[in-house]
């Protein structure tokens, strides 16, 4: 009765289909870096949720923080009388946020709110319509960010018609044949042929795209926005929603380019596994909406800020941003040694953005191979393996582990997924 395929059965008929899962894994309970299921069967976690449980499951002073706030109160809402961990988190944020422009913050719930009050707050800001997104990019189900989401299977198939005035440049992935200069040359002929910068809000970019292939942008398109947006008075926001909380090695990914973003998202990572979003950018430009025009119920939930102050001290206390380099020198390493010994079917690599890494299966003949891809994910999943794949083409492994995970279990984990590759391909 309590097997994984009972409650599959049951949530088959239960739930939305459009609502998937990727594995028939129905958890326990999970701990660190490892997980449960129903079954007892016990999985090495180098998915966190998507990005999210980057101090790993329960951290102890993460259950600490939620469970003393939990003592004195679980929801006022935030607009109607706010409370300390909210301000105080702010204020870290604030900080913490790369460039020297004074920064203010508000808070959502989830990752797609957050960019769709960028978008808000940006119009607001500069009183235009347009919003620039690339190729690739993935910023959210809401219909918004379904428009700037740049990948049509499964997320926009049947959803539209989506909002106006949303653009969309070439995303620059030299592995795939588009340069940094064919990238340039697509914005430059989208004001030409689409939006007038001068119309323009808001370019928004992910620092590394997360579900379109773990591609970081290189520094030099990153600056050319930077300049672009400066020269037209264009909001530059930057989606780190995926990127944030040293999952790449810095505190936020779009300090490997050296510019300072006008308006950043963050989720996922922020509050370690409790739903917490928001937005944190240049004061003059969070400020344009008028009151009441930003927030909801939820907005900067008692829980989520309580667990996100934990989460910032545990990333600092336990040097977790060092920690995710550490852990992305380990893959390169062996999925280096793996790409070796199967030149033709392992890709690219990379690993150059911390503990958000990614390995690309091919065919013999050079072209993406997504059904590689499928077979080892399933194989992975049933060797006590939970892993995640991405791209545009459906042929990204990517590995986003808990920046605690220890080095015995990371080494597991890979081998766990080197036999299970070994395993496939005979
Ligand atoms: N932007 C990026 C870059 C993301 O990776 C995600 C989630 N994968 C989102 C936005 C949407 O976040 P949420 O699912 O919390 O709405």
């Amino acid at each position: 009765e309590y097997t994984n395929a009972a409650w599959q059965t049951r949530k088959n008929a239960a739930m939305a289909r459009g609502e998937g899962n990727i594995a028939q894994v129905f958890v326990d309970r999970a701990l660190g870096s490892e997980v449960w299921d129903v079954e007892g069967n016990r999985y090495i976690d180098f998915g966190t949720g998507i990005a999210v449980c980057n101090t790993g499951h329960l951290h102890p002073k993460v259950h600490a923080a939620v469970t003393a706030q939990l003592e004195r109160f679980s929801h006022t809402c935030v607009m109607v009388t706010p409370y300390d961990s909210a301000v105080e988190l702010a204020e870290q944020l604030n900080v913490l946020t790369p460039g020297p422009s004074p920064k203010k913050t508000m808070f959502v719930t989830t990752g797609a709110e957050a960019v769709e009050n960028c978008i808000k707050i940006a119009r607001a800001h500069t009183g235009r319509r347009g919003v620039i997104a690339f190729d690739g990019g993935y910023h959210g189900r809401t219909l918004m960010t379904l428009g700037l989401t740049g990948k049509t299977a499964p997320y926009k198939t049947k959803f539209g018609p989506f909002p106006g005035d949303i653009y969309r440049g070439q995303f620059p992935v030299p592995y795939h044949g588009v340069s940094v200069d064919d990238a340039k040359r697509s914005l430059a002929m989208l004001f030409k042929t689409d939006v007038d910068p001068s119309d323009c809000a808001a370019i928004i970019i992910e620092p590394v795209q997360g579900e379109g292939g773990f591609y970081p942008v290189p520094d030099e398109f990153m600056q050319h926005l930077r300049e672009v947006c400066d020269a037209h008075g264009i909001v530059l926001v930057l989606d780190e929603i995926q990127t944030g909380f040293g999952r790449t090695g810095k505190f936020f990914a779009s300090e490997y380019s050296g510019i300072e973003p006008d308006l950043m998202t963050f989720a996922k990572g922020v509050a370690g596994g409790f739903p917490l979003a928001g937005v944190t950018g240049k004061a003059e430009i969070m400020d344009a909406p008028a009151p009441g025009g930003l927030g909801g119920t939820y907005a900067g939930s008692p829980i989520g800020c309580a667990a996100a102050l934990a989460v910032i001290d545990v990333i600092k206390s336990e040097k977790l941003v060092e920690r995710s380099k550490e852990i992305g020198a380990i893959f390169k390493k062996r999925l280096t040694a793996l790409q070796e010994r199967h030149p033709s079917l392992v890709g690219d690599i990379r690993a150059e953005r911390g503990a958000m890494v990614a390995l690309e299966l091919m065919n013999e003949d050079g072209s993406p191979n997504p059904v590689l891809t499928k077979t080892l994910l399933e194989e992975c999943y049933r060797n006590g393996l939970i892993v995640l794949t991405c791209g545009m083409y459906g042929n990204v492994f990517r590995f986003l582990p808990a920046l605690t995970m220890s080095d015995e279990i990371l080494t597991e984990g890979l081998d766990l997924f080197e036999a299970s590759f070994e395993k496939v391909i005979q």
